[in-house]
């Protein structure tokens, strides 16, 4: 087959890895705008659940990428100067450039060209082709342009993140929730390798008009927010790497695929980055297309009607708790008003309706009877 992929993130290159390992005389391509060695952000975190799926389906990839790993069992939860460590989390993180680089040289290796500083800007670009995969991220032009076919759907949502990083090593996976006089400020941190961690800021709207970030520039932004975690940050600096405020787009596609164009990762779903599960839904994406069309002997409109069937029940699950994963982080002001810092602990485990009182205390028997002191009636309903 002649493929040709648009993007070299996490979900194009697996699928190329994968179509090739099944086919060495399959014809791959990857399209990369960004240099070889340049990616946005610094560390991606996984859930132990989430790297599950490659130890199960891809032992070869899983070894690759677990030097570059760091692991922990528990996360901590800081409210102020309060700490809660909350044990039965298991994650893993990696930096995303080692993460990319892993899949760079796997995927060379295997005969796939990938062509860095090349930006499609037009599906003819490509040239003809058995199959052209859009595995471009978030802000795919290929979905844009065509949003009638895939009937998108893109929900702004109203909070503000910004992807920073510190040269302070975390011991856990650690979301600190500051109170100030602007509103709450939500940290989430976690050491990606052995003396660098991401540092990713978030806070409601209001906060944000408030502090008045809008006209602030990067420096005192960085600034502000180092004022805020000082306590947290020990006087290691906040790092930037063109870091800037977002806001968070909820997408959906009702269809994946129109011709011989499929949508794969991030330009077909997002998941917030609060489930640490984007990086883990686009390979699986990219397992399932290659699942499909193996098995529709690479019948591409077969394989991709396969691919949709295959993927869309597990994929709907994850999307629908990191929807609300998202909106718990929208209330985080209110929660934390109105909350003693247990039970915001504990409403920040249950969040999702994933977790519920039995498995708090399969996780952590501590919560539990915190919460339980407090809220006795909830024994009575997990008997
Ligand atoms: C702030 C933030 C934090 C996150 N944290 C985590 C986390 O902790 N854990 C996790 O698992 N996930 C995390 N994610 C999500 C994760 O980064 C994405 O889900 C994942 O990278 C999606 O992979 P992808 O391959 O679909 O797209 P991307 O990784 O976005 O890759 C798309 C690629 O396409 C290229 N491209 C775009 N347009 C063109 C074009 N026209 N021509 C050529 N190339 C093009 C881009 O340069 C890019 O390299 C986070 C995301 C954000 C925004």
């Amino acid at each position: 087959m002649k493929i040709r992929i648009i993007g070299a993130g996490p979900a194009g290159l697996y699928f190329a890895s994968l179509m090739k390992r099944k086919n060495p005389d399959h014809d791959i391509v990857v399209y990369e705008r960004g240099y070889r060695d340049a990616t946005w952000g610094f560390g991606v975190v996984f859930s132990d659940r989430a790297l599950d799926f490659l130890k199960a389906d891809d032992e070869e990839m899983f070894e690759l990428l677990r030097p570059e790993m760091e692991a922990w069992k528990d996360l901590t939860i800081a409210v102020n100067d309060q700490k809660f460590p909350i044990s039965g989390n298991g994650f893993t993180s990696c930096g995303r450039l080692e993460m990319l680089t892993v899949l760079y040289d796997h995927v060379e290796k295997l005969g796939v060209e990938i062509k860095f500083e090349t930006e499609i800007t037009s599906l003819d670009q490509v040239g003809e082709a058995d199959l052209i995969v859009a595995a471009n991220g978030a802000f795919s032009w290929v979905r844009d342009e065509n949003q009638d076919k895939f009937k998108t759907s893109i929900n702004w949502r109203p909070n503000r993140f910004i992807w920073y990083g510190t040269s302070k090593a975390f011991d856990t996976l650690t979301l600190t929730f500051r109170e100030t006089d602007k509103g709450v400020f939500c940290a989430h941190h976690y050491r990606y390798t052995p003396n660098m961690s991401t540092f990713l800021v978030e806070v409601e709207e209001d906060t944000w008009n408030r502090a008045g970030f809008e006209d602030m520039s990067p420096e005192d932004t960085i600034r502000y927010c180092e004022e805020v975690f000082a306590n947290d940050l020990d006087g290691h600096p906040i790092l930037s790497n063109n870091s800037y405020w977002r806001q968070f787009p909820e997408i959906w596609n009702d269809q994946w695929h129109f011709d011989n164009v499929v949508l794969i990762g991030d330009a077909l779903r997002t998941a917030h980055f609060s489930i640490g599960s984007g990086t883990r839904l686009g390979m699986e994406d990219a397992i399932a297309l290659a699942r499909g069309l193996s098995e529709k002997n690479n019948d591409v409109q077969a394989g991709l009607q396969r691919f949709r069937e295959l993927r869309e029940p597990p994929m709907r699950k994850i999307f629908d708790a990191a929807n609300v994963s998202l909106r718990w982080y929208e209330e985080m002001d209110d929660l934390m008003k109105k909350m003693e810092p247990i039970e915001f602990c504990y409403s920040y485990m249950t969040r999702t309706g994933r977790v519920d009182h039995a498995e708090v205390r399969r996780r952590d028997p501590k919560l539990a009877e915190a919460y339980e002191k407090l809220h006795p009636e909830v024994l009575a309903s997990s008997e």
